[in-house]
């Protein structure tokens, strides 16, 4: 995998890599439709599908029966050349992702995209002695502290801008702040929308909660929005904002010694004017 060209994308995972919902997806595809439906109101998403796990492996299903359920799931086949298209560009990929850890690896390996993805953010899975499958919540809000959102639409197990405010942490670490394309579709995704700033891009799957969410109060939004309905705009739109991003990047590297001669040159009250030396990123 290429790497380093300073930009960051972060994938949502159900509805935006593949086109269903896993958590559904399984429950529905091993029949337990009728009882994931019942218990819902009774119960958050996430201790939800621990539970159902729990019921299926009562039943005698097995990791093998999951993971046959996962290879059936529906992708766009755009959506894995858009993935292996930015990943050879050279950005640094991430999953943030409020389904779990196995069902998100198995369909990445399946579909041979794992080594595209730096890291894969979402809830933990393991399997416990006997053979079950658990799903835990990123954030452990049964024993430990709440995550304290305060946006309203983040559920209590995941704040995905906290997350997305860590990624970007560390991938500053090291120098620049990196630049972000976020797609996803759901209610979980509008937090991180909410924490991206004017040079970065939000890819909201368009007709999809999200899209809604910032519909509602566009001005909420900093980062330039880009709509997608399916994988053939995804992968347009995504590879297309990448080129202008590093088309952009290189004219500011470029220009930066030229800039911090003309900054040294400029009037002070000129720079007190705030003179728009670099006018790159601006939102359209
Ligand atoms: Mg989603």
């Amino acid at each position: 995998m290429a790497a380093g060209n300073g930009i960051v994308v972060v994938f949502d995972f159900d509805k935006t890599i593949i086109d269903v919902d896993s958590d559904n997806w399984v429950v529905d595809s091993l029949g337990l439709t009728e009882e994931f439906e019942r218990l819902l109101p009774t119960m958050p998403w996430n201790t939800l599908m621990d539970t159902m796990m729990g019921e299926l492996h009562a039943r005698g299903r097995t990791l093998g029966d999951f993971a046959a359920a996962l290879l059936a799931a529906p992708i766009d086949p755009r959506v894995p050349a858009a993935i292996r298209a930015a990943a050879a560009l050279g950005c640094d990929l991430r999953v943030l992702s409020d389904a779990n850890a196995f069902f998100i690896e198995t369909v990445l390996e399946h579909h041979g995209l794992r080594g595209c993805f730096t890291e894969v953010n979402t809830n933990p899975s393991r399997v416990d002695a006997g053979g079950r499958l658990r799903i835990e919540p990123y954030h452990d809000f049964l024993r430990g502290a709440p995550h304290g959102c305060g946006v309203g639409t983040c559920p209590p197990n995941m704040c995905k801008g906290q997350v997305l405010d860590r990624i970007l942490r560390e991938a500053a670490a090291g120098g620049r702040k990196p630049r972000v394309i976020y797609l996803g579709d759901g209610r979980g995704d509008y937090c991180p929308a909410l924490r991206l700033a004017r040079e970065d891009f939000v890819m909201p799957r368009r007709g999809y909660p999200v899209w809604d969410l910032i519909c509602e109060d566009p001005a909420r939004v900093q980062a330039e929005v880009h709509p997608w309905a399916d994988g053939a705009e995804m992968e347009a739109t995504l590879l297309a904002l990448v080129r202008r991003a590093l088309v952009e990047d290189a004219a500011a590297a470029a220009l930066l010694p030229l800039d911090c001669k003309l900054e040294s040159s400029i009037p002070a009250a000129a720079q007190d004017g705030g003179m728009p030396i670099m006018p790159l990123g601006v939102k359209n």
